[in-house]
């Protein structure tokens, strides 16, 4: 394991210098472990799943982020795909390596996740066990994009004394993005996103603040902040609106929060807001954990919709669905955006839909950013669509504005290309 030759080139220092390794084999772990120490890494963190490794990067001192994640796939709790999916959206991870290249699949799986914003760049694949040679083939790769990587560390993540400030000064405001029906064009619902009004840097998204929020104590704060706004919004929209439906994204810290779900309802009741006209997004990663899935059966009962959001990047999602109280199927953008012209995508997304029929929830397509992308999802059936080409996230305010002034697009993008 250790028989390492010494006459190793220099390692590309400073650009990559923190190192996490995800693989559930303790021997194939070190062996990687020792590779990256003959070529004189300094910091090498190491998980054994892919659940471990998102503790390991909640963990991290503000403004370190790690530069190389060599992940294995295959690995029990959170595989690889899971874990790859859910760094793109909470964590700044700059370069990945995979291992394990036993399914040709699974790697234009991991492939297709590149696209994402914020996903690592994805350096390339390593067959078992891993070999210095090959390490550092692909490690030449990160050389050539030095710019991104000065780039990765340059925004300081907020600390959490910042974020209890400005939540104390009702700094973090939700933005709305429509859902609209593939069949009519009609408004169907809006999704409520965080933005943060920052006095000096303006206005921030969610990857500047959420993954900190995190596993504090402020969790069901923000997120009781996030529902009362919307909730205020809601309610004069469910006046010209009343078959409209809010989205509010809902944390796994929230779920097992001991009173979140009675504070919860207690906000929603106040408002005088009927459980129909509100959905719960959660993610996968979120439900496998069983406090969660306890909190998600209650709010079902309630007659609260369900969403699963992110769906189509862990493996596990069937048999959770089938075993959950969820309404809609969230598929991701990853498997949406671009699936018009790649086949593996299209694969992904046709199986999604197949699914959610079956299972007789309703289907949203996310992140649908042109044309060809909406037409495609219409094809296939799917309920509603969310993305780019119907709308950004905008203010409360600016939505009645926006069902106006987008009817007749929307109706000729129904209407499909020919029809003028
Ligand atoms: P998400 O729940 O998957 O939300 C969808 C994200 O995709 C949003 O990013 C949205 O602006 C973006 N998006 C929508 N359509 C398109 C498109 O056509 N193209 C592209 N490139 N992007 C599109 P955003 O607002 O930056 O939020 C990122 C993530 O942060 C969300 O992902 C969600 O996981 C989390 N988040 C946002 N608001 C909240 C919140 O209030 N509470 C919690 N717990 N999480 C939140
Ligand atoms: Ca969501
Ligand atoms: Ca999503």
């Amino acid at each position: 394991m250790s028989s390492v030759p010494q006459a190793a080139p220099p390692p590309p220092r400073g650009l990559l210098s923190s190192v996490l390794v995800v693989e559930d084999s303790a021997v194939q772990r070190q062996h990687v472990v020792d590779l990256l120490q003959s070529l004189q890494f300094a910091s090498v963190l190491e998980a054994s799943n892919g659940l471990e490794a998102l503790h390991v990067l909640d963990g991290l001192a503000a403004g370190l982020s790690i530069s190389l994640l060599i992940t294995d796939i295959d690995m029990p709790v959170m595989d690889g795909i899971e874990l790859i999916g859910q760094l793109g959206k909470r964590y700044r991870v700059d370069n990945l390596i995979v291992m394990s290249a036993r399914d040709p699949r699974l790697l234009e799986t991991v492939e297709s996740m590149d696209a994402a914003d914020f996903a690592p760049r994805l350096l390339g694949t390593l067959p078992k066990p891993v070999t210095l040679a090959g390490l550092q083939r692909l490690l030449e790769r990160a050389k050539f994009r030095p710019a991104d990587a000065a780039a990765a560390g340059a925004t300081p993540a907020a600390c959490l004394e910042d974020i209890r400030a400005a939540l104390d000064s009702g700094q973090f405001v939700p933005y709305f993005q429509p859902k609209v029906s593939l069949a009519t064009g009609q408004l169907k619902g809006v999704e409520a996103l965080a933005r943060w009004r920052h006095p000096d840097r303006g206005l921030l998204g969610p990857h500047h603040f959420i993954a900190r929020i995190e596993g504090s104590p402020l969790m069901a704060r923000f997120t009781l902040a996030m529902v009362e706004q919307s909730l205020k919004h809601l309610v004069q929209w469910l006046r010209s609106m009343p078959s409209l439906t809010l989205s509010v994204n809902l944390t796994a810290d929230d779920l097992a929060d001991q009173g979140f779900i009675e504070r919860l309802t207690e906000l929603v009741n106040r408002h005088g807001v009927a459980p129909s006209s509100l959905t719960w997004e959660v993610t996968e990663t979120m439900v496998l954990r069983s406090a969660a899935m306890l909190s998600l059966a209650r709010l079902g009962l309630k007659g609260y919709g369900l969403s699963m959001d992110d769906y189509g990047i862990g493996y596990s999602s069937m048999q959770t669905l089938s075993r959950s109280p969820f309404t809609e199927l969230k598929i991701d953008r990853v498997f949406v955006d671009g699936a018009s012209e790649r086949a593996n995508r299209r694969a992904i997304l046709i199986s999604s839909l197949d699914m959610g029929r079956r299972l007789g929830v309703a289907t949203v397509g996310e992140g649908v950013e042109t044309e060809a992308d909406w037409h495609l999802l219409r094809e296939l059936g799917c309920d509603t669509a969310q993305g780019y080409l119907i709308a950004k996230p905008m203010q409360g305010e600016e939505l009645l504005g926006w069902v106006r002034s987008s009817r007749a697009r929307l109706k000729a993008l129904v209407a499909g290309p020919g029809a003028a």
